[in-house]
């Protein structure tokens, strides 16, 4: 089954990356989800966007003037763990479309995150015989897990030092940069790597977590288990995960 690349966009085959381009940004108009939520036009909309995506390459477009079909998953990419040809955007990234056309909604102005967040869970197995789903049991679960820093309590600042605002960022936690894109120049924010997104850093860490706040640490929990449980089931154990870094709750 060859794709009519040249025919979803409606252009011709010779026609220029200019054109492709106009074709493309009129179709995205028309098709993209935020405008038309129909599933027909969602469906179009990938379509559209996999095709330009391929006949913007130069070296892919070359490929299909050959009549090969960049496409097809079952082309290539196959057999090394399989699902390489499952995502139909493939590295193009809706988020850049959607960016580009619709002003960064949600992109812009987020400001640093808190460098205090909640911890991970941990899912812990365990097997119980059945008298023990019956009638109910505690046990002792050890657990690797991470706990508050007793020396900085969670700062991650040694002694009576503070965080500080980081330079690079001057505190917004992102960096901007101008790139050159087929839709003209796109503003775009990525998380500060100076203090990755936090907007501040610890000038001084404390010696004991490395400014993180928490360390690795083997607990012992007692996990009241309820009677009637089945296989599967979860059993909720409030603040007994892992403390975050920044000594965020557990
Ligand atoms: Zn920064
Ligand atoms: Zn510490």
């Amino acid at each position: 089954m060859a794709r009519d690349y040249y025919g979803t966009l409606g252009v011709s085959r010779d026609a220029t990356p200019e054109q492709l381009k106009r074709a493309y940004r009129k179709l995205a108009r028309e098709l993209h989800p935020d405008v038309n939520p129909e599933p027909e036009a969602q469906e179009r909309f990938r379509e559209v966007s996999a095709v330009y995506e391929v006949l913007s390459d130069p070296e892919k477009r070359k490929l299909v003037d050959l009549g090969a079909d960049p496409l097809d998953p079952s082309a290539g990419m196959r057999g090394a763990g399989g699902g390489m040809g499952g995502d139909p955007f493939g590295g193009f990234g809706l988020g850049d479309i959607m960016d580009a056309f619709f002003g960064g909604g949600g992109g812009g102005g987020r400001g640093p995150r808190s460098r205090v967040q909640p911890g991970s869970d941990a899912l812990i197995r365990v097997e119980l015989t059945l008298e023990e789903c019956n009638s109910g049991v505690t046990r002792e679960i050890s657990v690797e897990t991470a706990v508050l820093c007793t020396s900085c309590s969670g700062s991650g600042c040694a002694g009576d030092s503070r965080p500080t605002t980081c330079d690079t960022c001057s505190g917004r936690g992102e960096v901007q940069s101008v790139q050159r894109s087929f839709l003209g120049q796109v503003v775009t924010a990525r998380p500060c790597p100076t203090c990755r997104g936090f907007g501040e850093v610890i000038p001084d860490p404390c010696q004991k977590c490395g400014g993180e706040g928490r360390v690795r640490a083997r607990r012992t929990i007692s996990a009241k288990i309820p009677p009637g449980v089945a296989d599967g089931m979860r059993v909720r154990l409030a603040s007994q995960g892992e403390v975050a870094p920044g000594g965020g709750p557990a």
